[in-house]
């Protein structure tokens, strides 16, 4: 029995489980890469044959657990993906926004390539694709043992994360030895607000832990809600408009949400519209909606009061590009859209048109990751181009941080406090300063962890505590033609560095290459005894 690591190893993207029992081979998640250089990662043939897959059971919704699916049932894989029926729904909408813009991503390029003769580009996979892969999504309940494959059965438990996100309880036997891992996914923060607490589990030999938040304690839920609840009215006061950057599946529904509660204080008018623009987000929403049964107790209340929390009072949902663009003429209102970085999506267009009017206000409820442009307004640039066109951003910049759906480091260490058994803590999903700060946790709580890095595999036997000690990291290799062909390049660089010193400015870069370079000398030599370069 055991278990590779494929993705989602020191980073928090990319999540991907091999697990192998008899002749059994299962993958737990198959995700993109969402770095910014990512693209080649995506594009890296997979470690195994897609044929040779028995089934893939998928933890939730989210591209980097899911994106890479389409891409496997492309290669040939052709059995059941096994999810949560509110997973099995999400993630049709999330593919297919994902394979629309990979299209476009795709056309661009080409277009950009053909004026340098260079070769077109394919995006990853297609709407095709998309479509094909969507045929082997089958749905499973919550709670209930189900059988994977001879020798493998799981049971899916709620995660607390998004609609339908899944904590996996997997049950492996081989012989007469019986292994039980579990996979955390995505979990919930401990006091939820739209989904359910994360369900408790006692037992495991392995426990495979997120890290996304290992080091960092969130504000709580009735901090970041005054919080929320001070900047929009404040905004409001301006009788201007108001723009939240959101992602649009969970995010968007729980800020419609604080908005319905707003409006039900009458903290704000409830005169004041609002547009949530977003046809993806618009779809995401009807199947919250469906799934109402599975959220948490305060949004149970709430529908007890024959209320609806996606439907604050003069809410508009927008789907067309017509009603999108007739947005641009008001003057007042409140407005949703997707991404929620900024990076893409309607929000782009509307700040576009209104953030160089400092009567209006922006406000950021999520991360904003480097390069993208809300973490460039977050930043307090001024002069920025939106769309195709200079923009000097005047309206008022807010951030609200306290909205994740990602359990702190506290909320990992209490739902890790439930294992009445000794597992292995397995820790993923988290740049390493979050993981190691949750594995010295987990040690001062008086558990085993480890941190695996990409590509290894983890021999499974009952006790997972007991087999930390023969997870020996293997050596890195330092291939001579990659390190003489870095080498190449820095020389290379260097070079015309100084021979353009005058008009880059960039000279005082040149000593930094060249010792660099020496540096990377002595790391080969040091390692192999020899010189790359000879
Ligand atoms: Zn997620
Ligand atoms: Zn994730």
């Amino acid at each position: 029995m055991r278990l590779k690591v494929l993705g989602a190893a020191g980073e928090v993207t990319g999540s991907s489980y091999l697990l192998e029992c008899g002749g059994s081979r299962v993958i737990v998640d198959c995700g993109m890469f969402q770095g910014r250089d990512d693209e080649k990662k995506n594009r890296e043939p997979f470690l195994f044959s897609a044929a040779s897959i028995d089934a893939v059971l998928l933890t939730h919704a989210h591209l980097d657990h899911s994106g890479r699916i389409p891409l496997l049932v492309k290669e040939g894989f052709k059995g059941k993906v096994m999810t949560t029926l509110p997973t099995v729904e999400l993630v049709r909408v999330l593919w297919h926004d994902s394979a629309n813009l990979m299209k476009e991503e795709a056309e661009w390029k080409t277009k950009k390539n053909s004026r340098k003769g260079l070769a077109p580009v394919a995006p990853l996979y297609s709407v095709d694709d998309v479509d094909s892969a969507a045929k082997s999504l089958t749905a499973v309940g919550y709670d209930e043992k189900t059988g994977v494959a001879p020798g493998v059965s799981v049971r899916f438990r709620d995660a607390g994360h998004i609609l339908g996100s899944a904590i996996l309880e997997v049950w492996l036997e081989e012989d007469d030895k019986q292994v039980k891992i579990v996979f955390s996914g995505d979990l919930g923060p401990q006091n939820t607000v739209m989904e359910r607490t994360p369900a408790i589990i006692s037992s495991a030999d392995y426990v495979v832990i997120e890290s996304t938040y290992g080091d960092r304690l969130h504000k709580n839920t009735g901090e970041s809600r005054a919080e929320f609840h001070d900047v929009i009215t404040s905004a409001l006061k301006d009788k201007a408009k108001v723009f939240i950057p959101s992602f649009v599946v969970d995010r968007a529904q729980r800020i419609l949400y604080e908005l319905a509660l707003l409006k039900d204080e009458g903290a704000m008018s409830s005169g004041v519209p609002i547009f949530f623009d977003s046809p993806m987000g618009v779809k995401a929403t009807e199947i919250y909606r469906k799934h109402m049964n599975l959220l948490s107790s305060e949004m149970q209340q709430y529908l007890s009061q024959g209320k609806d929390p996606f439907a604050p009072e003069r809410l508009k949902y927008v789907s067309s590009v017509e009603e999108s663009q007739a947005i641009n003429s008001l003057k007042h209102g409140v407005i949703v859209a997707g991404s929620g970085m900024a990076n893409g999506g309607r929000i782009v267009h509307h700040l576009k048109h209104g953030i160089w009017n400092p009567k209006n206000h922006v406000v950021f409820v999520g991360y904003q990751a480097h390069g993208t442009l809300g973490r460039r307004i977050v930043e307090g640039e001024k002069n920025l181009r939106i769309a195709g066109e200079d923009v000097t951003v005047k309206a008022q910049v807010h951030t609200i941080n306290g909205f994740s759906a990602h359990a702190d480091k506290n909320d990992l260490l209490a739902w890790a406090d439930n294992f009445a058994t000794s597992p292995l803590f397995i820790i993923t999903h988290g740049e390493p300063a979050s993981s190691l700060a949750l594995s010295e946790a987990l040690k001062d709580a008086g558990r085993t962890s480890a941190i695996p890095f990409a590509g290894q595999e983890i021999e499974l036997e009952p006790n997972g505590s007991a087999s930390v000690h023969r997870m020996t990291p293997q050596p890195i290799v330092l291939v001579k033609e990659e390190v003489s062909g870095i080498l190449t390049d820095i020389q290379s660089l260097a070079l015309k560095l100084e021979n353009n010193s005058v008009s880059s400015g960039l000279d005082s870069l040149v000593p930094l290459l060249k010792s660099s370079k020496i540096l990377l000398e002595t790391a080969y030599d040091r390692m192999t005894g020899s010189r790359p370069t000879d």
